[in-house]
Parts: C-alpha cells; structure tokens; sequence
C-alpha cells in the first residue's frame, strides 16, 4: 500500500466532518456521504472541552466553532435541593487546559461543514458495506451506487454498521436513558451545572441567544419503552430546573439510552478505519465524544498525510489515539458508576467525595484530559 490521495468518510456527524476538514488541510481529497438528507440536529447541546478546542485549531477549524458557542463562567455540582457541593472558577478552568464551551449540535456541524468545498458532502446515500481491495476500497450504497477511494473512514457513529468489519463486539446497555432539549429561555450567566440525587441527574448549560441546554438522566430498565418526559421527581428539584422542564415542549425533547462497549481491540482492517464513536463508543457522562473525535480526526489526517504506506498510517493513528480515548471511555463508566448509587447513605457518601476531593487531584485528572491531544504514543 502507497500514500493516500482521495478518501470517502461516511457520516456526517462531528467526527466525519471534523475528519473531512483535517484531510482537506492535509491535502487529501475527501467526500462525505451521509445517510440523512441534511446535517442532523438531533440531541441538541453539547459540551466541548480544550482538548476538543487544540485539536480543532491544529486544523484551522477551532475560531469557527468558537464563534457559534458560549464559555461557560466555570462549572458547579449541586445537590437537589440546591446546596453547592463544589465549583470550579472559569480562571481555575484556565490554568488547567481552559474553560468548556457549550454549543448547539447543528451549529457546530454547520461551522465544520462550512469548512468544506460545496458538493463534499452527499446527503441521502447510506453505507451499506465496504470492499477494501489492493489498490483501493469500494464503498456500496444501499440505493445500488458505489464509490472509491484509497482509505474509507468510518465515522457512522455509535452503532455504526462498519465497525463489524472492524471488531463486531456487540453495545452493552448502562441501564440509564438520558432525555434532552435546547429551549429559547434567558438564565442569568452561570457555571455549566451538574446536579445530583439519588442515581438521577440534572444538567443545564447557556447557549448562544438566550438558549439553554438541558439534559435528565435517570435509571431506566428498557429505554425503547421509557416514557416521553423526564420522571417527575426532577419537578421537585431546585431552581430552574422545573421551570426548565416547563417550558419544553414534547417536540422538543430528545430520548436516548446509555451505550458503550469496552475498548475495541482494533481500528481499522483493510482499507477502512473507524473515527468517533463508531471507534470508541463511550457513555456521555464526561461529555467528551465530540472532543475525543476532533482529536481522531486530527491524528488521522496527519497520519495519512504524512506519505507513509497505508497500514503503518492506520497503525500509528491507532497507537496515538487508543490511551486518550481509553481514559475518557473509562472516565465516563467511572462516573456513571457513581451517579447511579441511590442508597441515601451512597448517596450521602458521594457528596462528600465531591465537596471534599482534594482540589490537586481533581485538576490533576481534568489537565490530563483537557492537554496534549492526541500525542502520546508518538513512534
Ligand atoms: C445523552 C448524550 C449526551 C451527550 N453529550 C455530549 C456532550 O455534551 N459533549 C460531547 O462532546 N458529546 C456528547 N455526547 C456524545 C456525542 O453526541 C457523540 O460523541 C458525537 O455525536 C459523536 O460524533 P460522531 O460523528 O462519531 O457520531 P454521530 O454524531 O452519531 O454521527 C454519525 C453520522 O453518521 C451517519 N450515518 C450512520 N450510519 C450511516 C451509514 N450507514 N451511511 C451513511 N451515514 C451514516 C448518521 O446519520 C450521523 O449523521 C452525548 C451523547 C449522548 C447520547
């Protein structure tokens, strides 16, 4: 296998676009087809870190993403009835890496997007398999049709079809569902929030223009059959969780089950490699999978940049990126663990974990996460 010149992503999500952009910058001519028939908005509001922020930047993306978001003034964790358990300043955020920004999901999939030639992305083509030969790969669409190209990136997301391909190890459930909406409704500026009681959870961050995301977690046996809205329960909550929940309309929630899977043993086979979820599938806990695909599409598209054989490209986009996307994966099932203690002395037990963790050791983590995106495994 030779160097890479043109490359086909399928998925425009996060990951594909970001991808699509870092190969552009690399000088590989790239095309994204996407199964739906536009960009899709749906689970609104998400959260994005300075690891997420530095690899952007290092593909020119970052200024654009930054101009559709909000900083948030630090973050805080808070119990249900209001008492603050900790907080972390906007200033003490920056000496560890820098401050979160919450954006909108369509606006930051239109800022990616915008990076792109007209005619990069193709709507309405849904992968249906992939056929890595010597010299190229085959993509197969479900309507007949097919494409090549030299490498074909797989970034269709957490329950990607190609990824069987890859490692067909199967999703595992959390046993949590979390419901979501971005609302029209001004909230004085405050830290991102993160509340807690019992195994149910409650976070709220500004958007752009008077906007605020909101999302509830709570236990659920079979999310397929979880009702529309939140559990009441949230209704008894502090402030502004219930107007919150008032305001939203039922068009405007958004439902989805807790996934993952353990570290995949591999990310590419043949001529396809898989990015974002589709590489790494992890719960949303941390809410770090936008940032950990900005981080694959950066390496990626400097590792198949670099001239070198296809295979060693894949494997070392591999080596660099499995330990960050392994601690983030681990991070997240850590906190999902501890936010579903419900026993009141568990739970009694877990605010003070939160309000007495030492403040090093917390930055410790935070700054380790947050810095050197992408570059461990250098070789
Ligand atoms: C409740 C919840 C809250 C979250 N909160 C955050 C957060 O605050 N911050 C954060 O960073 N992350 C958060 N995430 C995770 C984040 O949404 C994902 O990590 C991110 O969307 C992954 O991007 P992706 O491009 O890999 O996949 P996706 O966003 O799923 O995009 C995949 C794309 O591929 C397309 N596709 C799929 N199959 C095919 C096919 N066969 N052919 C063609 N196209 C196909 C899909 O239509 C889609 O457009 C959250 C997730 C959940 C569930």
């Amino acid at each position: 296998m030779t160097g890479v010149r043109t490359a086909i992503v399928i998925g425009a999500g996060p990951a594909g676009l970001a991808t699509a952009v870092a190969l552009g910058k690399a000088g590989i001519q790239a095309t994204v087809y996407e199964r739906g028939a536009a960009l899709s908005a749906a689970g609104g509001g998400l959260t994005l870190w300075p690891n997420g922020l530095t690899a952007l930047a290092s593909f020119g993306a970052a200024e654009d993403v930054r101009a559709v978001a909000l900083a948030s003034p630090g973050t805080a964790m808070r119990t249900a009835a209001g008492r603050l358990l900790s907080a972390t300043t906007g200033p003490e955020l920056d000496r560890i890496g820098g401050q979160g920004l919450a954006l909108h999901r369509a606006d930051l999939l239109a800022a990616l997007a915008g990076r792109l030639g007209p005619g990069a992305v193709r709507f309405g083509r849904r992968c249906a398999g992939v056929r890595s030969g010597a010299h190229d790969a085959t993509v197969v669409f479900e309507d007949g049709g097919e494409d090549r190209a030299d490498v074909v990136i797989a970034a269709d997301g957490i329950r990607s079809r190609l990824r069987a391909d890859v490692d067909p190890r199967p999703l595992r459930y959390a046993g949590f569902a979390v419901w979501r909406a971005t609302v029209h409704h001004p909230l004085p500026a405050a830290p991102g929030l993160l509340t807690f009681g019992g195994a149910h959870q409650f976070g709220i961050w500004r958007l752009p223009g008077d906007r605020v995301y909101w999302f509830a977690s709570a236990p659920v046996a079979d999310p397929a059959r979880a009702p529309v809205r939140p559990p009441e329960l949230f209704h008894t909550w502090h402030d502004p969780i219930p107007e919150l929940l008032d305001v939203t309309t039922p068009a405007e929630l958004t439902l989805t089950g807790a996934y993952d899977c353990p570290p995949l043993r591999a990310w590419h086979a043949g001529r396809v490699v898989l990015a974002g979820d589709a590489a790494h599938p992890a719960l949303p806990t941390m809410g770090q999978g936008a940032s950990q695909a900005f981080e694959d599409a950066a390496v990626l598209a400097a590792e198949l940049g670099s001239g070198t054989e296809l295979d060693t490209a894949l494997h070392r986009y591999h080596r660099r990126r499995r330990r960050r996307a392994r601690a983030a994966w681990s991070q997240a099932r850590m906190l999902a663990r501890v936010g579903a203690w419900r026993h009141p002395l568990a739970c009694r037990l877990r605010d003070t974990m939160i309000a007495s963790a030492p403040a090093g050791a917390q930055r410790r983590q935070l700054q380790r996460l947050f810095t050197t995106a992408g570059e461990e495994a250098r070789s």
